[in-house]
């Protein structure tokens, strides 16, 4: 099936719900597309504590009120994988599903992937143990053992999160310091069930009844490995863009990140970028639907010229 819109706006987080709002409040005629559910990272965040006017809200929360409203202004809600984004004097979408796609401008907003550990059993293990969403798998390790690795703001607040859950947690960062920032690390510090095994990467997984039983892990100075015996484990070790349509455009950095100027445009006139996905130096709910409305303000003047 082919059809054509004004704008056609690929990823529905916080960025390209953004993008949806302002494009719909400008009259122009829109389809969002997104590969899973609506909403992106938020979904799978327990809670956002740092969105100015709202002091703290379920991540899921805020990403269904942000989906209502983005769908508000007539913007399609359209469910399929974006394989490819060309240019022209239409720009041409094509999905997974064999539809086409034609419009004036394209903003892309897919955010990024998570980093997996690349240790054996890891894959094999996923789904009985090994688990990249605590909101999603938390309750499962109900008085259970898991261990987290990675030591930026996302493994750390969702370790806080599965301490409500569980009887202990440790954390394992390969540095003796932390990434994420002081406010999240002091409550960590101070959470009698945390136990951080510092200066320490993964080696493989150990599997026990068809699950997760333990972690081998290894001191990066002795080079010496050791032993935790663990039921789950979360790994939050910073994530990859998810830009592979873009490919063949010329737009991204060498670590597949989108290349904006100020507008959100990229090189490529009528092509934007928005949010995670984009080279950025803060990555955050705030400035994802920054980007967004940027971006459609931009494509609107791009497209009205
Ligand atoms: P991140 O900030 O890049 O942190 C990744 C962590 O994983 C670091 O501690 C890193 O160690 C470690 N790591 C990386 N590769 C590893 C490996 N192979 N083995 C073991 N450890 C490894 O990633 P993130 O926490 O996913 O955050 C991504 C972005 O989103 C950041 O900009 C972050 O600030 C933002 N974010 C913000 C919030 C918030 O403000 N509330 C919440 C979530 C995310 P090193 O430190 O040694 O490199």
């Amino acid at each position: 099936m082919d059809r054509q819109f004004d704008l056609v706006i690929i990823g529905s987080g916080p960025a390209g719900m953004a993008a949806a709002i302002y494009a719909g409040r400008a009259g122009l005629s829109c389809a969002m597309i997104e590969a899973e559910a609506p909403g992106g990272k938020l979904v799978k965040t327990y809670e956002i504590a740092n969105y100015p006017g709202i002091a703290e809200i379920n991540g899921a929360e805020l990403a269904m009120q942000m989906y209502e409203h983005s769908t508000a202004y007539h913007c399609e809600s359209l469910f399929d994988t974006v394989l490819k984004v060309e240019d022209g004097e239409l720009k041409k979408i094509t999905c997974l599903s064999g539809d086409v796609y034609y419009a004036k401008a394209v903003i892309v907003a897919t955010g990024t992937k998570e980093r997996l550990l690349n240790i054996p059993n890891e894959k094999e293990l996923t789904g009985r143990g090994v688990s990249y969403c605590a909101v999603c798998d938390g309750a499962f390790y109900r008085n259970k053992t898991v261990t987290v690795i990675g030591g930026g703001n996302s493994a750390l607040e969702e370790a806080l999160y599965l301490t409500q859950f569980v009887s202990k947690l440790y954390i394992v960062i390969r540095r003796d310091v932390f990434r994420a920032d002081s406010v999240v690390v002091d409550k960590v510090e101070a959470n009698e069930k945390i136990e951080i095994i510092r200066k320490a990467i993964p080696v493989r997984i150990n599997e026990k009844d068809g699950k997760v039983g333990s972690i081998v892990l290894k001191n990066v100075d002795t080079n010496e490995e050791f032993e935790v015996e663990t039921s789950g484990i979360f790994p939050y070790i910073g994530a990859d863009p998810c830009t592979e349509m873009l490919e063949g455009l010329d737009v991204l950095d060498a670590h597949g990140y989108i290349l904006t100027d100020e507008n959100m445009s990229t090189k490529v006139p009528g092509i934007y970028g928005a949010g995670d996905c984009c080279k950025k130096v803060l990555r955050q709910v705030v400035t994802a639907v920054n980007d967004g409305a940027i971006a459609a303000q931009s494509a609107f003047h791009y497209i009205n010229k």
